[in-house]
């Protein structure tokens, strides 16, 4: 597709650690950016900024995907005007963030982000922050804080002059960083050469200073810098590596995939707010069951969520891997017809193997008690939420998933109207499918909660009455506190 004609400025025999001055310009005849694969907002932001007498460059993930013949997610612009000069030109604009100041400009639901250049975030040779010998113990001290975007950690410190605005703490990790810069500086706080290509709506060029479109050609995934400081920066980067490569299937380069099995463990450095964010970029993008894939490959899984991949290595083939790796098929299915996913669902997902597994510690008899569910489910989310944020909402949906299985499962006569209301059927009448599929549920009961939504009042009155005639047994445990006359059951609720 193109040509390299300046030497690769990422080449392992030429590492990168000051910015570059000049970038491979590729004209507009050398690549195949239309504009009308570019969102008329994004290119009405371009223009603004332009007639302004700024520059303005679509940069990141919409380069690279347009570049690939991927429509876009969203389009990120990057300008030399400063954010307020940004919320000038824009009325329709905000300015959000603490951590990176950001110019958010609004079309009815569709934003348009807008970043003032920034200067590089790889301290310059020779000052780059070394690890700590005690870090590790710090590490752990920070494991469950949650509010590092909005405060500094404790043994944050400048780094640099004491007007830069950018902050470091004692593992090389930024918590801070405002300084702006010029586009020949802003490139190298991308984190992959692919995403690191700008688009210049001056000229409609392409401005490439890493190597990016070359790898991008090959389908290369490779750091900007040196991987262990840019992993030990920012170790979400680890979690966005494996995320391109489930979404683009690029190999990564040798140098930026070798450090992850050794610097996983930063992860635990990282506010589990901000993991919840990456965690429904990994699954909820269209591309789960790649992600899944990939994680567990890298390892990475377990420093993310470690009793998830504790069950998953210790029970391969277990159906509960077969309800998750299926159930991540529909939800990429789902998002590739456009259709609503949640993170409750996702959560149900990846956590079931972990909550059969505390519902099975249990007594036999008590498996299909509510209270057993629901404290597996407490007990299962807690775990995981020492690493990754599961806001309430989202975990309170899980549990209604559960809970409603035993009646899912066992429904009493009319009763089953009530579940058929319930805010949460759709998504616990799904599960009940996956787990029937998995054989960890009875495919004819799926069937008759399929056919009971299906069919019409008169049909669905006949299907409740044959069900009361059959007196179906209350299943036990399906009321909290129920008494203890029941009988063990072979098979364990979920
Ligand atoms: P997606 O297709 O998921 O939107 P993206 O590459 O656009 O992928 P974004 O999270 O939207 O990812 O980020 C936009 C751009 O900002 C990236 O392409 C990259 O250049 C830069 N970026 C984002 N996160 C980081 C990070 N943690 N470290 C360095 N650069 C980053
Ligand atoms: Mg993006």
């Amino acid at each position: 597709m193109l040509k390299p004609k300046a030497p690769n400025l990422n080449s392992p025999a030429t590492p990168v650690r000051a910015p570059a001055t000049t970038a491979r310009i590729i004209p507009r005849s050398d690549h195949t950016i239309s504009r009308s694969g570019i969102s008329p907002n994004a290119l009405r932001v371009l223009y603004r900024l332009r007639e302004g007498g700024f520059q303005a460059f679509l940069v990141g993930g919409c380069v690279r995907d347009l570049l690939l013949g991927i429509e876009p997610k969203d389009f990120d612009v990057a300008t030399d005007a400063l954010p307020e000069e940004v919320r000038k030109l824009f009325r329709n604009c905000r300015l959000i963030g603490r951590r990176f100041r950001l110019a958010h400009v609004y079309f009815g639901r569709d934003i348009i982000e807008v970043a003032t250049f920034r200067a590089a975030t790889a301290p310059s040779p020779g000052q780059e922050p070394l690890p700590d010998p005690d870090a590790e113990e710090d590490e752990e001290s920070q494991t469950d804080r949650e509010d590092a975007d909005v405060a500094e950690p404790a043994n944050a410190e400048v780094f640099g002059d004491a007007d830069t605005e950018r902050l470091f703490d004692k593992t090389g990790r930024i918590i801070y960083d405002n300084v702006y810069g010029t586009v020949d500086e802003d490139v190298w706080r991308r984190d992959f050469t692919a995403n690191a290509l700008y688009y210049n709506i001056a000229d409609f060029s392409l401005w490439d200073y890493v190597g990016g479109a070359e790898d991008i050609a090959v389908r290369r995934l490779k750091l900007i810098g040196d991987p262990d400081t840019r992993y030990r920066e920012d170790p979400v980067r680890m979690l966005r590596a494996a995320r391109f490569e489930a979404k683009l299937g690029f190999d990564l380069d040798p140098a930026t995939a070798e450090p992850l099995a050794r610097l996983r463990g930063r992860l635990a450095d990282v506010p589990p707010a901000r993991l919840f964010d990456e965690t429904l970029k990994l699954f909820l993008n269209g591309c789960g069951v790649r992600s899944l894939e990939v994680l567990r490959r890298r390892g990475l899984l377990a420093a993310l969520l470690p009793t998830v991949d504790a069950y998953l290595e210790s029970n391969r083939g277990a159906s509960a891997e077969a309800l998750l790796v299926r159930g991540l098929a529909n939800t990429d299915m789902r998002v590739g017809d456009g259709k609503a996913v949640t993170p409750s669902f996702l959560f149900a997902l990846l956590l079931y193997g972990p909550i059969a597994r505390l519902i099975e510690a249990a007594p036999p008899e008590r498996w299909h008690d509510i209270a057993t569910i629901l404290d597996a489910c407490d007990r299962a989310v807690r775990d995981a939420q020492k690493h990754v944020l599961i806001p309430r909402r989202f975990s309170l949906g899980l549990r209604e998933m559960f809970a409603l299985q035993p009646r899912l499962e066992h429904p009493r006569g009319r009763r089953a109207l009530r579940v058929l209301e319930h805010p949460r059927f759709r998504a616990a009448y799904d599960l009940l499918l996956l787990r029937a599929q998995a054989g960890l549920a009875p495919q004819e009961r799926a069937d008759w909660w399929k056919r009971l939504q299906e069919v019409a009042p008169a049909e669905r009155e006949q299907m409740l009455t044959a069900l009361e005639g059959q007196g179906a047994p209350r299943p036990a445990g399906a009321r909290r506190g129920a008494r203890s006359r029941r009988r063990p059951r072979s098979a364990p609720p979920v």
